[in-house]
């Protein structure tokens, strides 16, 4: 009873809205005879795409930023609960601006799609990715403290840098990360924040931890 609680708790509200309904699909059909002329399945392929829709960004099919942000909310109430390990990057394109100026806006699009695909294919099942701006990505490396997530970013880093396709573009990312300490969704998200920009103040294509630069920012 405990468990189901827990479980429904950790629960997000489209998720719920979207069990609801298939529950509710599920007795229409079984009574399907009284319903002539409704396409069941047809409501049921658009509760999907309407699902997809609330929680994934159009252009790179990543999850988008509402989803995430409640994704690491819970997250974060599980780290506060029950002491676990949790780390969180932000990572953003070095120069896309020029990208974009010498190879059109259209292969930007492109190299966005590849960029996250490669990286998506690049982590863990349990990390989550979502698009977090334009150019930006955000990623929740769960039961991972920051020396680990540092060592999955520094490859992700690799990966892009060495990727044929990136290469001819001349792509490569920097990437912010931090560990999660007990601090505001919010706080958490500025520290990640602030290593990104010591990576883009220091040389870019590099990887940099709050943790280890904590003492020069505050
Ligand atoms: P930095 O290394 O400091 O990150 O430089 P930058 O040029 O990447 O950063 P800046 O913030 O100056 O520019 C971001 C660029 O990303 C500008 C904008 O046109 C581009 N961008 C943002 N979203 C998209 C998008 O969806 N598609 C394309 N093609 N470009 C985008
Ligand atoms: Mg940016
Ligand atoms: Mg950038």
């Amino acid at each position: 009873m405990q468990d189901n609680n827990n479980n429904e708790k950790y629960l997000h509200k489209h998720e719920k809205l979207y069990q609801e309904l298939k529950t509710e699909l599920e007795k229409i059909k079984q009574e399907s005879k009284k319903f002539d002329g409704i396409d069941i399945t047809t409501i049921e392929e658009k509760i999907k795409q309407l699902y997809d829709i609330a929680i994934k960004d159009e252009k790179t099919g990543l999850y988008n930023f509402r989803f995430f942000r409640s994704l690491l909310a819970i997250e974060i109430e599980k780290a506060e609960r029950f002491g676990e390990k949790l780390s969180l990057a932000i990572i953003d394109i070095d120069n896309f601006k020029e990208i974009n100026d010498k190879f059109g806006h259209a292969q930007g699009d492109l190299i966005l799609k590849q960029l996250a695909s490669l990286v998506k294919r690049n982590l863990r099942k349990t990390d989550v990715i979502a698009r977090f701006g334009g150019e930006e990505f955000c990623i929740l490396f769960a039961f991972t403290d920051w020396k680990k997530a540092k060592i999955a970013c520094e490859r992700l880093r690799q990966v892009v840098k060495r990727n044929t396709y990136m290469k001819t573009y001349g792509v490569t990312v920097s990437i912010g990360l931090a560990g999660y300490h007990g601090e505001t969704l919010y706080d958490f998200f500025n520290k990640a924040d602030k290593a990104l920009a010591y990576a883009k103040t220091h040389g870019k294509d590099m990887v940099i931890a709050y943790e280890e630069i904590s003492d020069k920012t505050s």
